[in-house]
């Protein structure tokens, strides 16, 4: 199968942006990375169509993926993929994906097949950056750090280690693709891309989609004794000691957040819950301390992060009648934060995964 052109965007988002806008909601997460303004110099944003293409003239069948390889073993990659979009692809009947992640088998279109090969192929092209996490942390990435992936929760029955999310971190040719619907990552899987040693389409996570509007009979007044404020470079510890957390202290430090601590000890003492938004924008590392649990403290903490940080990627979005779309990825199995998704109106959008894909094989594509 010959493949199609790659094309490179402006890292801007001037010209990706308003395709991905015409995709909502399947798009958001590369929407919000796209905006999201810290772009390290090996930031790029590819696709299989021109710069400056009009939505209107987008070939049927494409795809987009956006790269940032800085901050391995965080999430690398972002891809997708027009098959997904319901109706859009000529070849793709019924292209329906049951929402508890168990359809059929999906059908195959060559054209989006091509599509996303392309850009896989493309990615072992490009140069590989230095982790801004450094090589002198490797070591202790591997003992004590956990990826960016969405914790499967404490009530999941799946357990990966954390040793299992970071270990490929000292292999440059396995790369993590984030939030990857179910259509793409079975084209990949289908060409032996994924590497099935290492957690991936084994664990499936459900996207919530939500509307700031929907929140805004949430209160986000605090009970007494406690008061709003920031996670702060003292908490990143605590911060990734308590939750599957995400990321390392250098990426946690651009992340916005939000977090609740006790009013009498204004000073160094620690939060007892907080949550963050990813580069992707989606809802991240929610916590709430057991001594706080029961007392709606998580439903404030996500409230008030996504009306008032969301501001970061889109300001304008914000003023508009429904507010910000916004997301998060719940593991399938996790009933406490499902619950949570959906007390705040958070409607079941699509099976997602965190997938590392073997560069090694993507290189030798035809
Ligand atoms: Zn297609």
């Amino acid at each position: 199968m010959s493949t199609s052109q790659v094309q490179h965007h402006p890292v801007d988002g001037f010209t990706i942006i308003p395709v991905l806008k015409a995709f909502l909601p399947r798009t958001l997460p590369l929407l919000r990375r796209a905006q999201f303004p810290h772009r390290s110099p090996s930031f790029y944003i590819t696709a299989t169509f021109s710069p400056g293409t009009a939505v209107e003239s987008l070939p049927q069948c494409f795809a987009v993926c956006i790269l940032d390889r800085s901050r391995r073993p965080e999430t690398e990659g972002w891809l997708f993929s027009s098959g997904e979009i319901e109706g859009r692809c000529p070849e793709l009947k019924n292209n329906t994906e049951n929402s508890s992640g168990s359809g059929s088998t999906p059908q195959q279109c060559p054209d989006c097949t091509r599509a996303i090969l392309s850009l896989a192929k493309h990615i072992p092209s490009l140069p590989l950056p230095d982790s801004v996490h450094g090589e002198d942390n490797i070591t202790k990435l591997l003992t004590q750090s956990r990826s960016d992936q969405p914790s499967p929760g404490q009530t999941s029955a799946k357990q990966v280690s954390t040793l299992d999310y970071s270990r490929h971190i000292t292999n440059p040719n396995v790369m993590v693709v984030g939030t990857i619907a179910q259509f793409p990552a079975e084209i990949l899987n289908s060409q032996g891309l994924i590497r099935t040693d290492l957690p991936g389409m084994d664990i499936p996570y459900q996207k919530f989609i939500f509307r700031t509007s929907d929140l805004r009979h949430v209160d986000t007044t605090l009970p007494d004794g406690l008061r709003w404020g920031q996670v702060r470079p003292q908490d990143f510890e605590l911060v990734r000691s308590r939750t599957a957390i995400p990321r390392k202290d250098k990426t946690l430090a651009l992340l916005p957040s939000v977090a609740i601590f006790r009013e009498e000890n204004s000073g160094g003492d620690s939060p007892v819950a907080w949550g963050f938004l990813g580069p992707d924008g989606s809802l991240a590392s929610l916590h709430v301390e057991p001594n706080y649990r029961g007392r709606g403290l998580a439903k404030k903490v996500t409230t008030k992060i996504l009306n008032e940080q969301l501001k970061v990627f889109d300001e304008e979005e914000g003023k508009s009648e429904q507010g910000w779309i916004c997301n998060s990825d719940v593991a399938l199995d996790n009933l406490e934060s499902t619950g949570v998704a959906r007390s705040l109106g958070g409607r079941p959008g699509w099976v997602v995964y965190w997938v590392r894909v073997n560069l090694e094989k993507a290189k030798a594509l035809p």
